[in-house]
């Protein structure tokens, strides 16, 4: 089961989008130097069917996208539930999801998202901002995965 902590509309993870974005608990990466701590703690609220159903029906008129920050405990429900918001948002919600992970989890489906980042945050690297970063967000065309992390760095 996953769990979110909190929501909120932001502007900045997603370039040229305006996200609604979810910040999930019980992040099972342990990397030094975490921006959220709290979010490796098994705290916040069941993620549901319904609570995204409420959330569309909410600001659907008001983001282009729904973001799931995390849930890399379970990356089979990550694919279920942007599934289920392409499948129920009627202005063509996109969906994107950030994830600790280097590699691009098995059971997650490349038709259910526009939107991917994958790495740990790695100090001497730098977050996505940082040209060294290790970091990369992808946007998912035909089902392949294009760099853009280079939009962070205008
Ligand atoms: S993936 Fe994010 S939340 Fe998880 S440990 Fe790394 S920096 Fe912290």
């Amino acid at each position: 089961m996953l769990k979110y902590v909190n929501y909120d509309i932001v502007f900045q993870e997603i370039p040229n989008e305006t996200t609604l974005a979810i910040n999930i608990s019980n992040c099972p990466n342990n990397c030094k130097g975490c921006h959220s701590p709290f979010l490796r703690e098994d705290i916040g609220k069941e993620l549901t069917k319904d609570f995204l159903l409420h959330l569309i029906s909410k600001y659907e008129e008001s983001i282009t996208c729904i973001c799931f920050m995390g849930g890399d405990s379970s990356p089979k429900e990550i694919d279920y539930f942007a599934n289920y918001v392409l499948t129920q948002s009627k202005s063509n919600i996109k969906t994107g999801w950030y994830s600790g992970k280097q590699e691009l989890p098995k059971d997650i489906s490349l038709t259910n998202f526009q939107y991917i980042k994958l790495g740990a945050y790695k100090e001497k690297f730098g977050s996505l901002k940082s040209r060294t970063t290790n970091q990369r967000l992808y946007k998912i065309k035909n089902n392949k995965l294009e760099d853009i992390t280079h939009m962070f760095w205008r």
